[in-house]
């Protein structure tokens, strides 16, 4: 009997690296430091300016808003508590961090940080509702006058993600950068998801900072890009040499930077068949979960087609996850995390789902690689891994 290849569905927690990625990274490879003032240090110097270029016009941004960091996560907390800090300078009052509950851990463990962390530092969280879509609900924020007051005196920042880690649904973050603008308070963007497989225009966006990470459109791990307009006030938590705009200091990895802009002109040229493509596997997986009694979907549109979030009540993620492994299937909760000890959904939470539905998650995400006999694969598999994680019950 042959064995069967594995199938890799977890691609929104890391995405192999394309080839064209592994080539660039390979011709830079010996790029040293570039900031020295010798003729190795503007070779490497080239090198990563040439990719800063690359990406500001990828993204719609200019070249010197493009900022390189060491991961997703390094952005964020950059952007969040740079953007509290830089209003606070301006606003002695500026004390509001507005964001919705489902917010990846490197947003929402910054804003609790600033707001109940171990110093009185005195933000406070004004939080954005959530239907049961799992998608920011402005017409109940209206009613509820969270955006009502926000101000340049009163707010610190907004910040919202593009789209969801878990359920890949997009967020309003157009309507709520044009309210951001309006009432003259910086917005942050966690695009980590979505970069690479949606189109992004950061000046036609009109935020302030936005995050993304290589590692998630096939560029290296630990190798992230915020972007900062040039007059975002952020007064950034890093210290050191003051590399990049003084935002991130350290020396610059260039040869990541090389690989992230290859991997996201990769990721750009071939997005729109792509998504069609991951569309039609999506669909296919789907149509077996309609199969499965009690199954619930959380992944609703709009949403990017390389996700697929759902619970089957009755059963722990937990069991999920190791029966499909056992099958050979790499696949998730799609809850953060920590030490290999899956927490429960925060964002499942928010969404109002109820507590015991929510420990059957399971997250099958799509990437470049997966085929769609991989979803014929999984949409055989599901309905006999969702009976015998039942059968094991809840722990
Ligand atoms: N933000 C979102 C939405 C993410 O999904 C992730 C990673 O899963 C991050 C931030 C963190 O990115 P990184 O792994 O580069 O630190």
């Amino acid at each position: 009997m042959t064995s069967q290849p594995r199938i890799y569905a977890d691609h929104a927690a890391s995405s192999p690296l394309r080839p064209e990625a592994a080539e660039a990274m390979r011709e830079a490879e010996s790029a040293l430091n570039p900031a020295g003032q010798y003729r190795t240090g503007r070779d490497a110097r080239r090198l990563l300016e040439e990719s800063r270029e690359q990406i500001a016009e990828l993204l719609g941004a200019d070249p010197v808003e493009v900022i390189f960091t060491a991961s997703g996560t390094e952005a964020d907390n950059i952007a969040v508590q740079g953007l509290a800090f830089g209003s606070r300078k301006l606003h002695p009052t500026a004390s509001d961090i507005i964001a919705p509950g489902i917010e990846h851990p490197a947003v929402g463990e910054s804003i609790d940080w600033l707001c109940t962390g171990p110093l009185p530092l005195g933000y406070r969280r004004v939080e954005l509702p959530v239907d049961e879509n799992g998608r920011v609900d402005l017409a109940k924020a209206d009613q509820i006058g969270v955006l009502k007051n926000a101000s340049s005196e009163q707010t610190a920042l907004i910040t919202c993600m593009w789209a969801n880690n878990e359920t890949g649904n997009i967020q309003p973050v157009s309507e709520l950068a044009t309210i951001a603008t309006d009432k003259g308070v910086p917005m942050h963007v966690d695009a980590v998801q979505a970069v690479g497989r949606a189109p992004i225009d950061f000046h036609r966006l009109g935020i302030t900072t936005l995050a993304a990470s290589a590692h998630k459109f096939g560029g290296p791990r630990s190798t992230g890009v915020l972007l900062a307009r040039r007059d975002a006030k952020i007064l950034s938590p890093l210290k050191g040499g003051n590399q990049e705009r003084g935002l991130r200091s350290g020396t610059v990895n260039v040869h990541g930077a090389v690989g992230t802009a290859a991997a996201l002109a990769a990721a750009q040229r071939d997005m729109a068949a792509e998504n069609e493509r991951l569309q039609g596997i999506r669909d296919r997986v789907l149509g077996a979960v309609s199969g499965i009694e009690g199954a619930r979907v959380w992944t609703h549109d709009p949403s990017l087609p390389s996700h697929l979030h759902l619970s089957i009540p009755g059963a722990e993620g937990d069991s999920l996850i190791m029966l499909l492994d056992a099958a050979g299937v790499d696949a998730s909760t799609g809850s953060a995390c920590a030490a290999g000890v899956n927490r429960a959904s925060h964002v499942l939470a928010a969404m109002g789902v109820d507590v015991e539905v929510a420990r059957g998650a399971l997250r099958l995400t799509f990437g470049s690689e997966t085929t769609m006999a991989d979803a014929e694969r999984i949409a055989e598999l599901l309905p006999r891994v969702a009976e015998q994680a039942r059968a094991a019950g809840m722990a």
